[in-house]
């Protein structure tokens, strides 16, 4: 393969990336790709009690550190909690770490999420990938345009739900039951959300309800023998690489599978 093998794992928030993406970046990684993770948000209002600047300088922290597990390039947040909107200021910004860092493989929130942060964050993320190449549009800061292809990759909403309460069926599963005490390690460094789950949305044990997650998206899979698993569902190709390909699955191959029951 001649372009560069890059994953970039983008969420709004950190801890996100660790709930929904970390166990198949850890397999890309292993697989040789050189991985990128970024949160939009600072997380400017994960505390009542402690100060903007102090929360925020903590959880930067605990994301850089979840990042230094597998080696990843940890790219600064750009945005403040409640604050990712999907306009001009935010999409030149995102185009320039897209064109920047040049991903053929780029991990992203739900279209279907209990969130706007999250969903937000997908639709910057994929018009930054779809702007990469056109020369008239300036990033912020300015940089090249590239032209390599990128596969998309949509994650499963926070606990498999829509903000509807509705499953939402994965149209890939990725096998993470090897990755899942990297997985549990990358989100252990976000000590600061222990406390502040438990107040504001009843995770009591955030770690255990990321373990409840992943065991319930490997039993979707009906596949025996897996105990844990991500899901994914597979943007469009359209303006994004030059054949209607799978770049995720043909890279970790028997680690993924389809849904095996025809989806309604
Ligand atoms: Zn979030």
């Amino acid at each position: 393969m001649s372009e560069p093998r890059t994953v970039f794992a983008v969420a709004a928030h950190p801890d996100d990336i660790e709930f929904n993406m970390a166990g198949t970046l850890a397999l890309l990684t292993e697989a040789g790709f050189q991985p990128h993770t970024m949160n939009l948000s600072r997380s400017s209002l994960d505390s009542n009690e402690l100060s903007e600047a102090e929360i925020t300088r903590i959880r930067l922290q605990e994301a850089q550190r979840s990042a230094e597990v597998i080696g990843a390039v940890h790219h600064p947040p750009i945005a403040d909690d409640l604050m990712i909107f999907y306009e001009d200021r935010l999409l030149r910004k995102m185009t320039a770490i897209i064109r920047q860092i040049q991903p053929s493989i780029v991990l992203l929130p739900s279209l279907n999420d209990y969130m706007e942060d999250h969903t937000n964050t997908a639709r910057l993320a994929i018009t930054a990938c779809f702007s990469r190449a056109m020369r008239h549009y300036r990033s912020d800061p300015p940089q090249e345009p590239t032209d390599q292809d990128v596969y998309l990759y949509h994650a499963q909403p926070h606990l498999n739900r829509d903000g509807m309460r509705t499953l939402v069926m994965p149209d890939m599963f990725v096998n993470i039951t090897g990755q899942m005490d990297t997985k549990l390690r990358m989100l252990g460094c976000h000590e600061s959300q222990r406390q502040w789950l438990d107040e504001t949305q009843g995770l009591d044990d955030y770690l255990e309800s990321m373990r409840q997650s992943g065991a319930e998206v490997a039993r979707l899979s009906g596949q025996s023998g897996w105990e844990y698993a991500e899901g994914f569902r597979q943007h469009s190709h359209v303006g994004f690489s030059t054949r209607d390909g799978n770049l995720l699955a043909e890279v970790l191959g028997d680690r993924v599978c389809r849904p095996s029951t025809p989806r309604a």
